[in-house]
């Protein structure tokens, strides 16, 4: 993923991802970045809900379901858990990249990995739409 070695923090760990460490250490043993937590299988994107839990973020993500019957897409969430390493700093209303962990505890199984910084209202009703690919209005007769 990283052909070229960018310059990475001092402390923080390569995690085979194309992010950059945060400039911050940390002593979480859940962080990928300065813990033993590996990251492997899917990675997603999504917009931090909440942040009330002690180290766990509510993120959530909007998709697009085609329903067949009236040739129109619907909007579906979903919500996850995702463990929120303390030296990213990630505060509610910020879009963030997660990647799917071994289980953390019985509903987390995700780590925020990267900061994508503050999301536009409008951002988080559409981000789907380019994400997912399909277009909503085009594809309607
Ligand atoms: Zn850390």
């Amino acid at each position: 993923m990283t052909p070229a070695r960018a310059p990475r923090a001092p402390r923080g760990r390569d995690i085979g991802l194309d992010v950059r460490a945060p400039k911050e250490g940390c002593d979480d043993r859940h962080c990928p970045f300065h813990g033993r937590l590996s990251v492997r299988g899917q990675i997603l994107e999504g917009t931090v809900v909440s942040v009330a839990m002690q180290r766990t973020a509510v993120v959530e993500r909007t998709l697009l379901n085609f329903v067949a019957k009236y040739e129109r897409y619907e909007k579906r969430r979903r919500r996850y858990l995702a463990h929120s390493p303390p030296c990213l700093h990630v505060p509610v209303g910020h879009r963030v990249r997660i990647a799917e962990t071994r289980p953390l505890s019985k509903t987390v199984s995700f780590c925020i990995v990267q900061d994508l910084g503050e999301a536009s209202r409008k951002v988080r009703g559409e981000e789907s739409a380019t994400a997912a690919g399909p277009e909503p209005e085009g594809a309607a007769p």
